[in-house]
């Protein structure tokens, strides 16, 4: 296993009280896989990139529990939530690589992109100048920009938008990381390009055998590049299994409200789209026992008082083919909505 998450919790203390962004969340990735995280915007599928990576604010945010457990190539496997920030340091574009929702919070407007691509290069890994700048121009190609060679000198404004976000993957690929967190990789972007930088990421991903954490909110995105996916709720996952099944068996109704509402790429349903009521709720005052009971056509009198336990659906004792939901209902898709 490349990466387990095991119960993470990371909270933020605010005067409006403790924000629970991520509360208890478990899953794991191997090299190869692609697991997509998805959920309305607040669920706390961005604290949970961030999270893995060390780079929640504190204060107002901690990691209040949990662990990450990254197995490094001789087996050996470390704690990143006990790491050093030294660590971390040398984690961080090493290991485990993030391309961010905008570019331009990871470029530097006022350097030129040489500049920026050859650092990674000779801070991780002690490469001499001409030989970085080098490997630079290759990656450049390799995700796509035309005349790497010169355009490596020009500064972020000179390029569009997203030539921009090409640059942002190459140096995220620089290090050829073993984990590459894309968390909302496409969403600035026209449809396009989208299409292209999601090819780009899989290819990668089959190059250099990484695992991949995919976090959106776009299920089209989803339904193309992910094997799991981990649907996730006020800072829960409530529903997690290999990509067809929540696709096409999902049992959680916020999952099945999720797929009703959201527009996909692929497909034209336009006027079908059935948003999911309400609102999800403020994570400093979570609803009582199933978070999702006040939006929820299904709710029994359990789910106001008890959160519902992980039940496995299917794939018992196969991790990729394990389907698992936490509802209190067992058969929510024979039911009316
Ligand atoms: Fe709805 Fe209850 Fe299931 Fe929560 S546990 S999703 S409220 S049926
Ligand atoms: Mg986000």
């Amino acid at each position: 296993m490349l990466i387990e998450v095991k119960n993470l919790k990371t909270h933020f203390f605010t005067e409006e009280g403790v924000v629970r962004a991520v509360d208890g969340i478990s899953f794991s990735l191997d090299r190869g896989e692609v697991l997509g995280i998805v959920g309305e915007s607040g669920s706390g599928k961005s604290v949970t990139s961030l999270s893995l990576l060390r780079l929640i604010p504190d204060p107002p945010g901690r990691i209040v529990g949990g662990q990450i457990l990254l197995e490094s190539e001789g087996g050996v496997v470390e704690d990143l939530v006990e790491a050093s920030e030294a660590r971390m340091e040398r984690v961080r574009g090493d290991r485990i690589a993030m391309i961010f929702q905008d570019p331009m919070t990871s470029l530097n407007p006022y350097l030129r992109v040489s500049e920026q691509l050859i650092e990674v290069l000779e801070l991780h890994r002690g490469m001499g100048r001409a030989e970085a700048r080098r490997r630079c121009v290759e990656m450049l190609q390799a995700v796509g920009i035309p005349a790497a060679a010169s355009r490596i000198d020009d500064y972020p404004h000179q390029l569009s938008g997203g030539m921009r976000q090409r640059v942002m993957i190459a140096m995220a690929l620089l290090c050829d990381p073993d984990l590459l967190i894309a968390d909302e990789p496409t969403t600035a972007l026209d449809v396009t390009i989208q299409a292209q930088i999601l090819d780009l990421i899989g290819e990668r991903k089959e190059a250099l055998g990484a695992a991949v954490l995919l976090i959106t909110h776009d299920l089209g995105v989803v339904a193309k590049m992910a094997d799991r996916v981990a649907v996730m709720y006020a800072g829960r996952i409530v529903e997690e299994g290999p990509v067809g099944a929540i696709f096409h068996a999902a049992r959680h109704p916020y999952t099945i409200g999720l797929s009703r509402s959201i527009p996909r790429l692929d497909d034209a349903r336009g006027a079908d789209l059935v948003p999911i009521p309400g609102m999800p709720p403020s994570l400093a005052r979570l609803p009582s026992g199933c978070p999702f009971h006040p939006r929820c056509a299904h709710a029994i009198a359990a789910c106001r008082e008890e959160a519902p336990p992980p039940r496995v659906v299917s794939g018992e004792g196969n991790r990729k083919a394990l389907h698992v939901v936490r509802c209190h209902v067992e058969d929510v898709a024979g039911r009316a909505p």
